[in-house]
C-alpha cells in the first residue's frame, strides 16, 4: 500500500459539500509570543466539531455498495465522524468505546443515530469488540488512523493550509494515531519539502512518538488525560500510519497536562475559542518553549471542540481537575 498526493487530490473531491474547508485564522496572541504569525486551523468548526468527518467521510464513500454496515473503535471523535457520514449514506453504524471515552462524546455519537458499544477499559479492548462485530455482524471496519482513505482524508487539511498560505514554514499537528499527522505531512511535503510538520502529543501515554524512538510499535499504558482524544496505541501490526510519521514528520514533542491546561485556557481567553485538550497542544507546546525557532508563518490545527463543559468550566475558572489517579492543579488565567 503506497500512499500518495493523488490520493489525497481524491479525497478532497470526494468529502467536498460534506466536510468544510474550515477557516484559518490568525491569533494575535500567539504571534506575538511566537514572534511570528501564528495560525490557527479551525477545524473545531466542521458539522461534527472534530477534522474526523473528513476520513470518516472519504473512507465509507469508498466502501463497496452492498457493505451491511460499519463498525469502528473511537476514543469519541472518530465515531462521531463515522456516525454522522454512516447517517448521510443511510447505513448501519456502530462504534465500540472503552468506559474512558467522556460521556460527552458517547451521548454526540448517540444522537447522531449510531448504536454504541463499550467494551473494556482500553482502546484495544474496544479495537477487539469491533473486530468480532465484522465477523458476526458482516460490518465493515474502519480504523481511526490505519486506513489508506481516512489518512487521505486527514490530509487534505495539508492541501487547504498550503493553499491559503503557501508561504507557512511549519505546521504543529495534534498527534495520536498519527492518521491526522501523517495525511498532513504527506501532503504537505509533497508539495512544499521544505515545510516542517512537528508531531505533538501529551507526555502521559505518547504511542507514537515512543514507537518513532523504538523504530517499531510499542505498546503504551492508557491513563485519563485533559488529552483524551489523543489516548491510545498505534497498534502493534500498524500498516500505514506509523511509517508515514516516521518517515515525514521532523520531530515530536510532548507536553504535560499542566501545559495543556494553560494552553486551553489561553485559547478561550485570548482567541474566545473552546476546544479539546487534545487539539490545544501545538499551542501548549509553542507556549512551554518546547519548539525550535521560526523564521516564517506557523500553523496549528486545532482539531476538536467535543469537550465535556464541566471540565471545561473548571479550567476556564482555574480549578483543579482530576484524572484518574492524577490531579492537575488549578491555576488562575494570568496570574
Ligand atoms: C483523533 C484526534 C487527534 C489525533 O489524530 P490521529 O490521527 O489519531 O493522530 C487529535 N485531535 C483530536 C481532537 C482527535 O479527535
Amino acid at each position: 500500500m503506497n500512499l500518495t498526493l493523488a490520493d489525497i487530490l481524491a479525497a478532497q473531491n470526494t468529502i467536498a459539500g460534506i466536510a468544510a474547508d474550515t477557516p484559518l485564522v490568525p491569533s494575535p496572541f500567539m504571534s506575538a509570543r511566537c514572534g511570528q504569525e501564528f495560525l490557527l486551523k479551525l477545524e473545531i468548526a466542521q458539522p461534527i466539531g472534530a477534522f474526523k468527518l473528513r476520513g470518516a467521510v472519504n473512507a465509507i464513500a469508498n466502501l463497496a455498495e452492498d457493505v451491511a454496515g460499519v463498525t469502528c473503535c473511537s476514543t469519541g471523535n472518530h465515531g462521531r465522524g463515522v456516525a454522522f457520514a454512516a447517517a448521510q449514506r443511510g447505513m448501519r453504524a456502530v462504534v465500540c468505546m472503552s468506559s474512558m471515552v467522556p460521556k460527552a462524546k458517547v451521548d454526540g455519537i448517540r444522537a447522531l443515530g449510531a448504536e454504541v458499544h463499550i467494551a473494556g477499559t482500553s482502546q484495544d479492548d474496544a479495537q477487539s469488540e469491533s473486530l468480532r462485530l465484522c465477523e458476526t455482524d458482516g460490518l465493515a471496519e474502519i480504523s481511526p488512523f490505519d486506513d489508506p482513505f481516512v489518512i487521505a482524508g486527514q490530509g487534505t487539511i495539508g492541501l487547504e493550509l498550503l493553499a491559503a498560505r503557501p508561504d507557512l514554514e511549519a505546521i504543529l499537528v495534534p498527534l495520536s494515531g498519527g492518521g491526522l499527522a501523517g495525511g498532513i505531512a504527506l501532503a504537505a511535503k509533497t508539495i512544499r519539502p521544505d515545510i516542517r510538520v512537528i508531531g505533538i502529543s501529551m507526555d502521559r501515554g505518547a504511542a507514537m512518538h515512543e514507537s518513532i524512538r523504538a523504530g517499531h510499535p510499542v505498546e503504551v499504558t492508557e491513563v485519563e488525560s485533559l488529552a483524551d482524544s489523543l489516548g491510545g496505541g498505534i497498534g502493534m501490526d500498524n500498516r500505514l500510519s506509523f511509517s508515514l510519521c516516521r518517515d515525514y514528520l521532523d520531530g515530536t514533542v510532548l507536553v504535560s497536562e499542566e501545559e495543556i491546561y494553560t494552553a486551553m485556557q489561553t485559547l478561550y481567553y485570548e482567541d474566545r475559542i473552546v476546544a479539546e485538550g487534545g487539539s490545544v497542544v501545538g499551542l501548549a507546546a509553542m507556549l512551554a518553549g518546547k519548539l525550535p525557532s521560526f523564521s516564517g508563518p506557523v500553523a496549528t490545527v486545532v482539531t476538536g471542540r467535543n469537550l465535556d463543559m464541566s471540565v471545561f468550566s473548571w479550567v476556564v475558572n482555574g480549578e483543579d481537575v482530576t484524572l484518574g489517579n492524577t490531579v492537575v492543579r488549578g491555576k488562575t488565567y494570568g496570574a
